[in-house]
């Protein structure tokens, strides 16, 4: 193994002792860039740190003009420094000024300095400086004088980080640390919160960074790895990953980079060079993260993921740290995290959550679904945010905008709280209307009831004043599983739910699996349009174990009561009965070895694939009821991906064709005096609910916070009125104006509240 010079050890022992000194900032910044300079030969030695502005200011300089300190200023990519602070890696020049981006600070004389070595000063990947080095001489760098000298940036940006600046930052000025940002992402679950950032990995402090004894640490980074390393098979042999998947392959990533000899050795290097093992740790963390978070390909990001997770782990292992530290949970916390299972959100104490960050996800995430379900606003794809954040740092999420305000200005905050109030009086308004009979304002009554998935929900039956579950969506159980839910697993869920329901009715959908909805722990194929695959009944009727499994949890679970059960995705009605001979199978064999049945049991489709409309009238004969489930009928009516933003929003679902297909069904379900219920997103939104109404539609289901806005439009609706004008207006020919704005226009003209 190479041994390095003394240098870099005898550097950081000095600056272990200017540390412990009890100096004020500036003199110890100042005896910092000359220690270096001096240990490193150099003939200069500056701090440029960053501030809130953007702009890099000289703070402490051993060489130029000492009165060029705190004037000399670079912006963010400007310059040498600026170029180091904006791309997160270092400069070693032997001619400085023949670099295209030199720029010549005439107040600091640096005219006479050839070779330049310059590192970013880093935390979390993110620059919140620049040291530099200087030569008159044209000089090359060696590697390992670059290594002591991002092993002492690792110093000051502890010195940053822990606010020791703030002493000598002019009045008026923030340091870039604690610069308020926003943040742009996407929005995947509406609502405000305002509070204070969790990190959902916390940030392992580093507080120990400079070492005592090589052999020791080197020693302690060695017993580590073997721990981590070990811990990692350990999860690799367990039996629920010991299948192919998703997780396997994270879990063999972590075990390639554990055994890299190229990490090994860059942190032992780093010890080499005087720091902690830990130290070591988090500063090859830091340089990987800045280098690879340059980097676009989403597999080389997912990757880099996987190695910063790893580093973590070992963090841990040093440290001891044990991690959530719950007693400091604050009472109104934003969790910011990268990516998040939905059990682990579940894990955090609901009512101290007022929102969600996440820098990936997407809206059908099942983190996502359960926050939702849960009312808690969620922003994702908010790229970077884990980095910029602190824990405890004060922020805004806005769920509406998909906006994250990380350390807001004080304005910022009033107005959000004014927002905030608003949201808070309508929903006031929302919930006096919760006992108010759902009647239209020409007396025909509507049946509003609400969508679920898991028991996070119940307690919203009570609370949004819905009179059932119209649609209970049984695979979430299964998605947030890791492992298959067991038969009791499913019926305990069941039961639960029909309990906490209190008699009011629940619409059981079964197992809507496949497509988007996938379960990490069974075996998926590849398919080319998943949409149009392997999924929902076709899987349900090809795995009869599996519904029969359901069936029976659900009859036992509703055993003397009532149970409602419905199925996806149904395309011909011979499915039904197939599907219904299993459901008799199990009510045969419940019987016959002497268990309750359910008093009365309805047995229903979701009519989302459009070959049902021309079976409508035999579908209407041989069910119960009819679930409309407008998501997937006008994906697979207008030929749109409903997850693909690129169409999804090309046709308007208040347009002709497909509003004809819904009063077609409404039609058909009037002629058979079949019950019917539509239970889409389009359910609960008060302008399409308005038109469902007017089409003769008098049961929906949604989300359990729409039902307010939507009881509140049709309470002031006269669906008779608008039935005739909207029916017309369908059949005409040359239709005199788009639908959607007759819908408008009819509601502002007739006091109908949108
Ligand atoms: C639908 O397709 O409209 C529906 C309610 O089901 P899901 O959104 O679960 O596919
Ligand atoms: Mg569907």
């Amino acid at each position: 193994m190479r041994d390095l010079s003394a240098g870099p050890r005898v550097l950081l022992k000095r600056l272990r002792e200017i540390m412990a000194e009890p100096l004020e900032p500036q003199e110890r910044l100042d005896r910092i860039v000359r220690q270096i300079a001096s240990n490193m030969v150099a003939e200069v030695c500056s701090v440029y740190v960053l501030r809130s502005d953007g702009v890099l200011e000289l703070y402490a300089t051993e060489g130029l003009n000492p009165d060029a300190v705190h004037l000399a200023q670079l912006k963010m990519g400007q310059g040498l420094v600026g170029t180091i602070a904006a791309s997160a890696q270092p400069l070693n020049l032997s001619d400085a000024q023949a670099h295209p981006a030199f720029r010549y600070l005439p107040e600091t004389g640096e005219e006479v300095y050839n070779s330049f070595l310059g590192v970013p000063i880093l935390r979390a990947g993110r620059s919140l400086g620049v040291l530099v080095v200087q030569n008159k001489a044209q000089r090359n760098y060696r590697e390992d004088e670059l290594e002591a000298l991002e092993t002492t940036a690792m110093v000051l940006a502890e010195m940053i980080a822990t606010g020791d600046l703030k002493k000598i930052t002019r009045p008026g000025l923030e340091l870039d640390l604690t610069r308020s940002v926003t943040i742009d992402g996407d929005s995947y679950s509406e609502g405000i919160g305002l509070g204070h950032v969790v990190l959902h990995e916390p940030r392992i402090v580093v507080t120990n960074l400079l070492n005592e004894d090589t052999d020791t640490e080197i020693q302690r980074m060695a017993e580590a790895l073997g721990s981590l390393r070990i811990s990692i098979d350990d999860m690799l042999s367990r039996r629920e990953i010991a299948m192919e998947g998703e997780h396997r392959e994270v879990l063999e990533t972590y075990r390639m980079f554990a055994h890299d000899q190229g990490w090994v050795r860059r942190m032992e290097e780093a010890i080499r060079n005087g720091l902690t093992a830990e130290a070591a740790v988090e500063k090859v963390q830091s340089d990987t993260k800045a280098r690879m978070m340059r980097l676009t390909d989403p597999y080389i990001r997912e990757r880099m993921h996987d190695f910063d997770d790893l580093a973590n782990r070992l963090l841990r292992q040093l440290t001891g740290f044990s991690g959530s530290g719950s007693e400091s949970f604050p009472n109104d916390a934003i969790i910011f995290a990268r990516a998040m299972g939905a059990a682990e959100l579940l894990d955090y104490p609901r009512q101290n959550i007022r929102g969600l960050v996440l820098e990936e996800g997407a809206v059908t995430s099942h983190v996502v679904i359960v926050a939702r379900a849960m009312g808690i606003a969620v922003v994702g794809q908010a790229a970077g945010v884990v980095a910029l954040a602190e824990n405890g740092d004060a922020v805004i999420i806005d769920g509406d905008d998909g906006q994250v305000h990380l350390r807001p200005m004080a304005d910022l905050v009033s107005a959000y709280e004014e927002k905030v109030k608003l949201r808070a009086r309508r929903q006031e308004q929302f919930r006096a209307l919760r006992d108010v009979e759902p009647l239209s304002k020409d007396g025909q009554r509507i049946k509003l009831q609400m969508n679920a998935g898991l028991m996070v929900d119940l307690p919203q039956l009570v609370e949004s004043g819905a009179e059932g579950i119209g649609l209970f969506r049984t695979e979430l159980q299964f998605m947030i599983a890791s492992t298959m839910p067991k038969a009791e697993e499913q019926e305990g869920l069941y039961r639960n739910v029909l309990k906490q329901a209190k008699g009011a009715p629940v619409t059981f959908r079964t197992l809507d699996i496949g497509g988007d909805k996938v379960l990490p722990y069974f075996r998926n194929h590849e398919e080319e349009n998943p949409a149009l695959g392997w999924r929902a009944i076709r899987l349900s009727l090809d795995r009869p174990g599996l519904l029969r499994t359901q069936m029976r949890a659900l009859l036992k679970a509703a055993s003397g009561g009532e149970l409602k059960m419905m199925l996806p995705m149904i395309t011909e009605v011979a499915e039904i009965r197939l599907a219904r001979e299993l459901l008799q199978k199990e009510v045969q064999h419940l019987s016959k070895f002497g268990h309750g049945l359910p008093r009365r049991l309805q047995f229903g489709v979701m009519l989302e694939v459009p070959a049902l409309m021309w079976q409508l009238d035999e579908l209407m004969q041989q069910v119960d009821f009819v679930s409309v489930g407008s998501n997937d009928l006008f994906q697979f009516s207008m030929a749109v991906d409903r997850g693909n933003a690129r169409v999804s929003d090309r046709f308007d679902i208040l347009g002709r064709p497909f509003l004809r297909i819904l009063r077609d069904i409404v039609r058909a379900a009037d002629r058979h005096d079949t019950p019917v219920t539509l239970c889409g997103e389009m359910a609960g939104k008060p302008l399409s609910s308005m038109a469902l109404f007017g089409l003769g539609y008098r049961s929906v289901s949604m989300s359990p916070t729409a039902i307010g806005p939507v009881k509140a439009m049709m309470l002031q609706l006269d669906i008779g009125a608008l039935s005739s004008q909207l029916n017309a207006l369908l059949d005409e020919v040359n239709p005199s104006e788009p639908i959607r704005d007759f819908l408008k226009r009819f509601a502002e003209e007739n006091g109908v509240p949108l």
